[in-house]
């Protein structure tokens, strides 16, 4: 792979700079860290000229976006049944003018596809708005941890809330800049449902609903705001299945085979396997069926296994060894392995010719809290046990090329389109995603500005690509240049038309799938 991939090595770097006072946000986006990778000595670019007309075009939308990320926040959905959530999003689009062209897109009845244009050959551009929530992490928008108003353990612990606000704004206000300045060119919103779980982007790309994309814009909330050259791991997800056979524990055991000795024979063979990987890979796994009752013989368990390195062929290899010790597992126990490749994402392209772009819109948007907001943040984190260093306050200069542990959906994207990606702070410094305190900012007006200013940049981002063809050229020849002649094959196995864990009562038939088939959506379901 290219040399522009670091390993292990300079994570630990990384994580050396972040604990000598940098700051990384955690996992479950994209990782944004501060790195020492990339001398910032360089002068300040001048603000693009699109930024002040963002600003016009989201206070314009304001009351669009946070109806989004408040209404979103108030009623948190898990992947793949995110019903309401998807429906605010379609309810503002259809109200702001977008054609909705598709429902329950690609097998996953909570995504969606809107569209707007004007003009004729103009470009594409894409935003990927998300609006799933996650178990436990229900709390009122206070800043200490407190069951949600209605109790709901369910909650936006990862911030998608506003993620999404902040894409579906971008793109009703960046609708308004193109009308103001007759500029040709269409806005489509991907409805990205279920990025926590099985993210439908990863369909979508399958299906070949990006191919006539020139770019596709995106954030994630983040402790610090920063861009930069940083990729996410790429990733399988299978179930590992043991079938034996049963008998009284205690009685004859010797009738027995047993599935749970199996399973735990297979994680050993796992953590043996460990030794000779590389640095960067990750394996994480849970025993999700271990029996029912230790004096039953269990004649089924199962395991849910992930595995994540720096790129799709390593992450191939490794899946194949897994299965390897699966089978040896059956073997040794006298029982059957069964291995259900069900879901498996691609590293994140970071994109040289947008980085930089981003960078200078994030630049124009200010950090400005309120005392009250900063207070906030610190009683969030002296309630977490961490440095009451409240909200950050500066743009982080542009990170240089780091590889992060976590996988996101967004990647396969970036396989087929140029994707501009940024984190912007709407959590305090040192809190990790997926904590209670995430779910507090993302309710209150933390997490309002991070709807909102995220909304700008996006749209001015938008903007400028609509407009310039050579930048759009030059986002198209870095995609070229890291993906290499490497031919995109999907992790989906074919056989797979809808996610494994989509709820049974939202099976939707297949003719109200897709409303109006996409220009894109012919063929190509690889390239
Ligand atoms: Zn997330």
């Amino acid at each position: 792979m290219s040399a522009d991939i670091r390993t292990g090595i300079d994570r630990r770097t990384l994580l050396a700079t972040a604990a000598s006072g940098g700051v990384a946000a955690a996992a479950g986006g994209p990782v944004l860290a501060q790195a020492p990778l990339t001398p910032p000595a360089r002068p300040a670019a001048p603000p693009p000229a699109s930024a002040a007309a963002a600003a016009t075009a989201v206070g314009d939308s304001r009351d669009i976006i946070l109806r989004i990320s408040r209404e979103v926040w108030s009623t948190p959905e898990l992947s793949l049944a995110e019903v309401k959530s998807s429906a605010i999003h379609i309810r503002e689009l259809t109200a702001a003018g977008f054609q909705i062209v598709s429902t329950g897109t690609s097998g996953t009845p909570t995504a969606f596809i809107a569209e707007w244009g004007q003009g004729k050959g103009g470009p594409v551009i894409g935003y990927l708005p998300e609006y799933d929530a996650l178990p436990g992490l229900g709390n009122a928008a206070e800043p200490r941890q407190t069951p949600a108003p209605a109790g709901a353990t369910v909650g936006h612990g990862c911030g998608h809330n506003m993620l999404g606000a902040g894409c579906t704004g971008a793109a009703v206000a960046l609708k308004r800049m193109m009308e103001r300045a007759g500029t040709a060119g269409t806005i489509r919103v991907y409805g990205c449902a279920a990025e926590e779980a099985e993210g439908v982007k990863v369909y979508m790309v399958r299906d070949g609903l990006f191919n006539d994309v020139d770019a596709a814009l995106a954030w994630h909330p983040a402790p610090v705001a920063g861009t930069g050259l940083i990729r996410t791991s790429a990733s399988n997800k299978a179930k590992v299945m043991f079938h034996g056979r049963t008998a009284h524990a205690g009685n004859s055991p010797w009738d027995g085979r047993s599935a749970l000795k199996a399973a735990e024979l297979f994680a050993h063979g796992v953590n043996l396997m460990r030794e000779h990987i590389l640095p960067s890979a990750r394996i994480h796994y849970i025993y999700e069926n271990a029996g029912v009752a230790p004096n039953i013989v269990p004649d089924f368990a199962q395991m849910w296994i992930v595995i994540r390195d720096v790129d799709r062929d390593k992450v191939s290899a490794m899946t194949d060894w897994v299965r390897q010790i699966a089978d040896g597992a059956a073997m040794a126990t006298q029982t059957r392995a069964e291995f259900d490749l069900f879901f498996g994402m691609h590293d994140l392209l970071p994109n040289d010719a947008l980085v930089p772009l981003v960078h200078r819109h994030m630049a124009t948007v200010p950090l400005d809290w309120t005392a009250d907001e900063q207070a906030f943040a610190r009683t969030c984190q002296k309630a977490m046990k961490l440095p009451e260093t409240g909200m950050a306050t500066s743009l982080l200069p542009p990170l240089g090329d780091l590889t992060a542990g976590a996988s996101t959906d967004v990647g396969d994207v970036s396989y087929v389109t140029p994707v501009g990606i940024f984190g912007w702070p709407t959590l305090p410094l040192g809190v990790s995603l997926h904590t209670w305190a995430v779910t507090a900012c993302a309710g209150m007006s933390i997490g309002d500005k991070g709807s909102l200013n995220t909304a700008r940049i996006l749209a001015g981002v938008g903007f400028d690509l609509m407009t310039d063809a050579a930048l759009r050229q030059a986002a198209k020849e870095s995609l070229q240049r890291r993906r290499g002649d490497r031919p995109f094959v999907s992790p989906i196995p074919k056989s797979r038309t809808r996610p494994l864990g989509l709820p049974p009562h939202l099976v939707k038939t297949s003719d109200d799938e897709l409303v109006a088939p996409l220009p894109a959506a012919q063929g190509a379901s690889s390239k």
